[in-house]
């Protein structure tokens, strides 16, 4: 029987997923992608196989009340009765918060599930559906091994001058301090660096993760040290409906002066801000980029975006000492040729020299000459997850065996 495990991202309607074939010694290999969509609604579901070609298609009426939990225990025993031969050994979860407590991929049981029900707090909009997802398995099927991979884990290794805030030490050491998010994403591209110029994976380079959710890293060496979110997935440059970087002061004034609730504060923050709060339009780049040309706001939120990211990286540029590279990502870093044109000629000062054929025409290096180089380069924060899950299953195995 060839061992296969699923991994799991889920979000607040949908859960995409990936089928792994695991191997001890090789890197896994993606078998099936897929995802449900409209859970909870008018659910259905896609499964394409790794050439892209449709595994399966399947819809639910509403009245089938077909949620998170139906789409699991389906997908668990679609992937037991798909192909003869496979065994479904586990589950690997994409987890946006894993704390003080989880450095790394953890094997989940109670006390886990427990520990990140408390960040609930931290990451209210992603981990409530990555936890439900955990515990639903958990309770459906107990048998079956859960691996938790995190996006924090990353950055815990940064600096302790990363990590703080200037804030009272009592609420530094209750856990409020600097976390950062993306590691998956950011581990991944560090992981392939040197596939694309060896130096830089030995070097001193910015990512930026440019999607709904966006945020900047500075690695050295492949290692973590800087980055522009917080504690929560709200600080750092404007995303689509995010705000990003913002003077507390501003929290207090929507209290007080606006009347507004915690709830609705956060609503605001978290759901109203980044490019559709300033465009009023859409929170959606593509959108964006199509009315730029006649539409002052949606031409002010993308140009607020680029200056952001323009000014942060000049922060991470400082606490790297220099750069030697530039990484775009997600998204609109891997889509979106004019915004990585407008970041590079911004960071024009630090000496990229944008080759425009290069950008527009889909290559990975988009620089030339001797400066620092620019480079686009897809994530892949499945196969980050799949790693991680694979090495943690084998040594759960490995435990019980001995
Ligand atoms: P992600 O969260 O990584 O899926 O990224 C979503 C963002 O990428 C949205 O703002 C999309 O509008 C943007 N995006 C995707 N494709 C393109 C494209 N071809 N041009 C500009 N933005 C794009």
């Amino acid at each position: 029987m060839m061992p296969v495990f699923a991994v799991i991202n889920a979000g607040s309607s949908s859960l995409k997923f990936q089928i792994f074939e695991i191997s001890n010694l090789a890197e896994p290999r993606v078998v099936y992608r897929g995802f449900f969509e409209g859970l909870g609604e008018q659910a259905h579901l896609i499964v394409k196989d790794h050439c892209g070609l449709l595994a399966a298609k399947q819809t639910w009426n509403p009245d089938e009340r077909f949620g998170h939990g139906e789409a699991l225990v389906h997908l668990v025993s679609w992937t037991r009765q798909h192909r003869a031969g496979y065994k479904l050994v586990g589950l690997g979860h994409h987890v946006v918060h894993g704390g003080l407590e989880f450095p790394g991929p953890v094997l989940v049981d109670d006390h886990v599930i427990r520990t990140l029900e408390a960040l609930v707090p931290l990451a209210p909009l992603h981990q409530p559906h990555n936890l439900e997802a955990i515990r639903i398995i958990h309770n459906r099927l107990p048998d079956l091994p859960q691996v938790a991979c995190f996006d924090t884990s990353f950055h815990c290794h940064q600096p302790r001058l990363s990590q703080l805030f200037a804030i009272p030490k009592e609420m530094t050491e209750r856990g409020v301090r600097r976390y950062g998010f993306h590691g998956l994403s950011y581990e991944y591209i560090a992981s392939v660096l040197g596939h694309h110029d060896r130096s830089l994976a030995t070097g001193r380079v910015i990512v930026a993760h440019l999607g709904n959710s966006a945020s900047l890293c500075a690695l050295d060496g492949g290692v973590s040290i800087a980055t522009t979110m917080g504690f929560s997935a709200l600080d750092g440059l404007p995303m689509s409906t995010r705000c990003g970087a913002l003077d507390p002061g501003v929290v207090f004034y929507m209290l007080r002066e606006m009347k507004l609730d915690a709830d609705e504060a956060e609503r605001i923050l978290y759901t109203k801000s980044g490019l559709l709060g300033v465009s009023g339009i859409s929170n959606d780049m593509r959108t964006l980029r199509e009315l730029a040309p006649t539409n002052a706001d949606a031409r002010l939120a993308i140009d607020l975006f680029v200056y952001r990211i323009v000014r942060e990286a000049g922060s991470l540029i400082a606490a790297l000492g220099g750069i030697d590279g530039f990484v775009f990502t997600a998204g609109i870093g891997e889509n979106d040729a004019a915004t990585r044109a407008e970041v590079l000629s911004a960071l024009n000062w630090v000496g990229f020299n944008i080759h425009e054929k290069s950008n527009w025409g889909g290559a990975r290096r988009i620089t030339r000459g001797p400066g620092p180089s620019a480079w686009v380069i897809p994530t892949n924060e499945e196969l980050a997850i799949a790693r991680h899950t694979s090495s943690v299953l084998h040594a759960a195995r490995q435990r019980l065996a001995s």
